[in-house]
């Protein structure tokens, strides 16, 4: 087995759980301090990164670590450096930004999603360093605003940073999983248009709120119908249509016929659901007599489906078998990850794997097992050796 430092990654997890990198621009705060902690690290390390800016003070950080033994593929760590807020302050035992290791939890926001993680791919690819020559090489990348609009991500595939790489790992938190699909998110809004006019004289006016309770029914019906030609996935469940926002008219004037009612609907897909075709549906339920309506697509982020015969998968299939001992068990991704910013867009198969629970994420007392993160580290160590060597 290959060497880790483990107690450098666990105090480097702290030092990164204490830095508040919130995704929280509108409050003056975001990723950077954590990617500047990261970028030092680096460098101390000898590694070159390179940064750059997704938008204006969100940078990528890069490096890429020559293995100096020939010819071989490119693998890409990725871990993002921004969290969710801590949200309400009173539903915390502990210090969201204090990193206090207790019950050999390390806890507080961003423990388990990702700053663990994101140490865990930097000192996995140190460790593989140490231990000596290696064909290829590993892209290290710690993006910025995966909370938020993925731009980070966005970003590092417009930069072209994909076009080499011939396989990512992204360490979010899935409980010890290998998770090669994703879930898609397709979010829309829907805009009917009718006519104003007084309650008293509805006839001169057109309602749009009978028109968005049709199109409401509509999506139940819309689900039902894609849950019976799609049947769930065995690692991502069903398809589902929600409505999540519902807008009309105003308190003050319950007199009034309102002209515009907006239905925001968010769309969960699995392999196979075909965003446009939804998004075409959706547009069709709304087109109603008398009201004129508008689909906007909020977010297109299509799902996930990377064969777990990849040389990825199976090269991490391999490495936690012979680090942990025991089979991998194989999930899914119930939302969506930079993994399908870089899948998708970028063209490379990724898969998710990392320390700490699934549902423990965006959760106060968020906290990850230390020895989860030394064990998720050395799976990265060999499941890198095993990928740039071709050994899986
Ligand atoms: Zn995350």
């Amino acid at each position: 087995m290959i060497e880790v430092d483990a107690e450098g990654v666990v105090a480097f997890t702290q030092a990164l759980v204490r830095i508040p990198s919130t995704n929280d621009p509108m409050r003056g705060r975001d990723e950077r301090p954590a990617a500047e902690l990261v970028e030092a690290k680096m460098r101390e390390w000898g590694w070159r990164p390179e940064v750059s800016e997704a938008a204006p003070g969100r940078p990528n950080v890069v490096a890429v670590v020559e293995g100096g033994g020939g010819d071989g593929p490119t693998l890409m760590f990725e871990g993002h450096t921004d969290v969710v807020t801590e949200g309400d302050l009173s539903t915390w035992t502990v210090d969201p930004f204090g990193g206090e290791i207790r019950d050999g939890r390390l806890w507080g926001r961003g423990s388990a999603d990702m700053k663990s993680g994101l140490a865990a791919t930097l000192y996995a690819t140190r460790a593989l360093q140490l231990a000596g020559s290696f064909p290829g090489r590993i892209k290290v990348c710690a993006l910025a605003d995966e909370e938020g609009l993925m731009l980070g991500a966005h970003h590092f595939v417009s930069q072209g940073l994909t076009a080499d790489v011939d396989g990512a790992i992204v360490a979010e938190p899935e409980a010890g999983e290998i998770c090669a699909v994703a879930k898609g998110a397709l979010r829309l809004r829907v805009d009917l248009t009718g006519k104003m006019a007084h309650g008293a004289m509805p006839q001169h006016g057109r309602n749009p709120i009978p028109a968005a309770g049709a199109l409401l029914a509509g999506l139940g019906t819309l689900q039902d119908e894609l849950q019976a030609r799609h049947p769930a996935h065995e690692h991502l469940g069903e398809v589902y249509v929600t409505p999540t926002v519902l807008r009309a008219g105003s308190e003050e004037q319950v007199n009034v016929i309102p002209a515009v009612a907006s239905v925001f609907v968010d769309v969960r897909t699995i392999p196979g659901v075909e965003h446009k075709v939804v998004a075409g549906r959706v547009a069709a339920l709304a087109a109603q007599e008398g009201i004129s309506s508008e689909v906007s697509i909020l977010v297109d982020r299509p799902p996930v489906d990377v064969p777990t015969s990849d040389p990825v998968v199976a090269a991490l299939a391999a490495a936690h078998r012979s680090v942990t001992g025991e089979e991998p068990v194989y999930g899914g991704v119930p939302g969506s990850t930079d993994g399908t910013v870089l899948t998708h867009w970028g063209g490379i198969p990724s898969v998710v794997y990392g320390p700490g629970g699934k549902w423990i994420a965006h959760q106060a007392d968020e906290f990850v097992e230390v020895a989860e993160i030394v064990r998720c580290t050395r799976v990265f160590a060999e499941a890198a050796r095993r990928f740039l060597n071709g050994d899986y």
